[in-house]
């Protein structure tokens, strides 16, 4: 096999590009977009060919492997004529894990992917190991093996890569949880996304240690799927005592020890899940507890996920832009004990919203629809809480939740929505409302 076509040049292209080359392939980069000018320095750099803009079919078809971005959905002509050539189509972590020898770690699930991912890898970093990020966040996977420093990998993994694994085989795999997600790219059935996930485990055998939560009825449901004979499967439970991490309202469980959830760095059922899911994962590859225990009051998750960002006379305000669906704002209102003024919408994916209905009716005593359409919202919610409005302005969003709050209430941007109605992404929401809180709480 000699020449390798890589379809798509952002990070993970871009890197997959670069170590192809340096392995003695001959290699060349297509991207229908337009290529980000320092990755076309990177690859001018190292004088591997690409085009942007377009798609070239017969170059394309000249590949004897294909590495194709994550971005590139399995309807789009251009992969079909690629299988119908038989040419194989491989993600960049496949091709990528082929060149190193460290252990890899991979986290896979619906949500909480990046939060497992983050705390993992600074379990291992802390407790001294040689360990690399990579996957969804950072840096190329490709490009860290090129120079295939790290002993160890923490890969956080999305649906769309698995579904181009085939032998990649990491030492300690995690499925967090499946509910449904991306559905568009699954011909609409629940069954084939399922079927995306189980594919972390797909390679497990006596080596592998396979750890996922237990009480996840999707995994409950398929959990033959994974191979009898693996290592260890290391189950997370809420309230049972027959896990490898028991979850109960005070502790988190493990055979070795227990986190205190109360001071914990992390807060929320869903975080106690990805917490024992991060622990366990670090165990496996061999961290002790002593470390994990000294080194887990110090992780700072990444931000716009329930992230703290003023207090403002005992009115504490929560950034949760990440929340972009409904399942992650019904873990974000269980995190709470305290009265809400949420902060919700955006662009609705068709949004289910009867799941909130009970935290919302128990817990919010004020709602703030935020976007350019809101009547979806104000119609479902409006009989549900006792105040209610509707605005599009950041400003008023939050002035208002300063006229409503009182000390020891909580302001929770938790949308339940994508952002591009009002921001660009769920980043520069987040960035907005943490400034507008600031200047506001500030100013006054
Ligand atoms: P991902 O990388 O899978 O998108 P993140 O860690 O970035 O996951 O979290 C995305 C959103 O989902 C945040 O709003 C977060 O609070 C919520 N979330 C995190 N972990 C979980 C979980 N285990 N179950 C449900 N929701 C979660």
């Amino acid at each position: 096999m000699s020449h390798i076509v890589i379809l798509g040049g952002g990070e993970s292209g871009v890197g997959a590009a670069l170590l192809a080359q340096s392995k003695g392939f001959s290699v060349f980069l297509s991207d229908q977009g337009k290529l980000k000018e320092h990755y076309q320095d990177q690859l001018r750099s190292q004088a591997i060919p690409f085009e942007s803009e377009k798609h070239t079919v017969s170059e394309i078809l000249k590949a004897d492997e294909i590495i194709i971005s994550p971005g590139i959905p399995e309807k789009s002509e251009l992969v079909q004529t690629i299988k119908k050539q038989g040419i194989p189509l491989v993600s960049e972590i496949e091709f990528a894990a082929r060149y190193t020898k460290a252990k890899l770690i991979a986290i896979t699930g619906s949500n909480g992917k990046t939060t497992t991912t983050l705390l993992t890898y600074h379990l291992l970093k802390e407790a001294g190991f040689n360990v690399g990020l990579a996957g969804n966040i950072g840096q190329s996977f490709a490009k860290q093996v090129m120079e295939d420093s790290f002993d160890y990998y923490v890969l956080e993994i999305s649906s769309f890569q698995l579904d181009r694994c085939f032998d990649f085989k990491p030492d300690v795999a995690v499925l967090i949880n499946i509910t449904p997600d991306h559905l568009d790219r699954y011909d609409y059935k629940f069954e084939n996304y399922i079927h995306s996930k189980f594919r972390i485990f797909q390679n497990a055998n006596t080596q592998t240690a396979c750890i996922y939560w237990g009480d996840d009825e999707v995994i409950q449901q398929y959990k033959e799927l994974i191979p009898a004979a693996v290592a260890h499967q290391r189950v997370i439970h809420f309230d049972k005592s027959s896990g490898a991490a028991n979850i109960t309202d005070d502790a988190i469980q493990f055979a070795f020890g227990k986190i205190v959830r109360a001071t914990a760095p992390i807060q929320g059922p869903h975080n106690a899940i990805n917490m024992a899911a991060a622990v366990l994962a670090a165990t496996e590859a061999g961290v002790a507890w002593s470390d994990i225990q000294a080194n887990l009051g110090s992780f700072q998750n990444a931000p716009h996920r329930l992230e703290p960002c003023g207090n403002w006379h005992g009115i504490q305000f929560i950034n949760d832009s990440k929340a972009t669906n409904v399942d992650a704002v019904f873990y974000a209102l269980n995190s709470f004990k305290k009265k809400l003024i949420l902060i919700i919408g955006g662009v609705d994916k068709g949004n289910e919203y009867d799941v909130l209905n009970d935290l919302v009716k128990s817990k919010v005593k004020g709602m703030i629809c935020l976007g350019t359409d809101n009547a979806k919202l104000m119609a479902h919610f409006g009989d549900r809480v006792p105040k209610i409005m509707s605005t599009d302005s950041l400003e008023t969003a939050v002035s208002t939740s300063m006229q409503w709050g009182e000390s020891g209430d909580i302001v929770l941007l938790s949308p339940a929505c994508a952002s591009f109605d009002l921001f660009k992404n769920y980043e520069d929401r987040g960035d907005q409302f943490k400034a507008t809180v600031n200047r506001l709480t500030h100013g006054s």
